[in-house]
């Protein structure tokens, strides 16, 4: 799925409804990346109160980024991260640091309550060539976000999972899921 495809979705689990006034019916802007409501035409951005805002860089990015990130937590260095995202290194250095930052926040023992959407995919791999590790060189990871009264997402966590069959997704659940209160 494409990255801002994905995103929609994990923001949006049940189609968008419009930060405002709730309403369903919304356009998407052609000229820059925004939803519009149709009733009250309040505009949002996918990535408006996410990771992701104010971020001018592209989604795909800061999707391969948090792969890196969540596959070599401690030691991938800014530099790393500019040659293998093709970015600046100030740009693999704030990346870094606000993943960090995140992850920190997210991480430790805090498990994710409230309304929780998941989603899973699978990241890197070759796509093109024979030459390539092919599918089965695509890691599959689960992300998961946890969202206020209001739908906006406050906390989120990707974790790397070996597969996702099921006793790994219940063992990943029992672990960053809080229990229905
Ligand atoms: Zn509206």
């Amino acid at each position: 799925m494409q990255c801002r495809e994905r995103l929609f979705h994990l923001r949006w689990e049940n189609g968008y409804v419009c930060p405002d006034c709730g309403s369903k019916s919304y356009c998407k802007l052609k000229s820059r990346p925004l939803y519009q409501c149709n009733k009250c035409h309040y505009q949002t951005s996918l990535t408006a109160g996410t990771l992701f805002s104010h971020s001018k860089l592209p989604l795909t990015t800061w999707f391969l980024a948090i792969y890196l990130i969540t596959q070599d937590k401690n030691s991938i260095s800014a530099l790393e991260l500019k040659r293998k995202l093709g970015i600046s290194y100030n740009a693999g250095w704030r990346i870094k640091h606000k993943l960090m930052q995140v992850m920190k926040e997210h991480d430790d023992n805090r498990k994710l309550s409230n309304i929780v959407q998941l989603d899973d995919s699978y990241i890197g791999g070759k796509q093109k060539g024979k030459r390539g590790r092919g599918a089965e060189g695509k890691t599959p990871f689960v992300s998961a976000i946890s969202l206020n009264g209001e739908g906006h997402p406050i906390y989120m966590r990707l974790s790397v999972v070996s597969c996702f069959k099921k006793q790994e997704i219940t063992d990943w659940a029992k672990k960053h899921l809080k229990e229905k209160n």
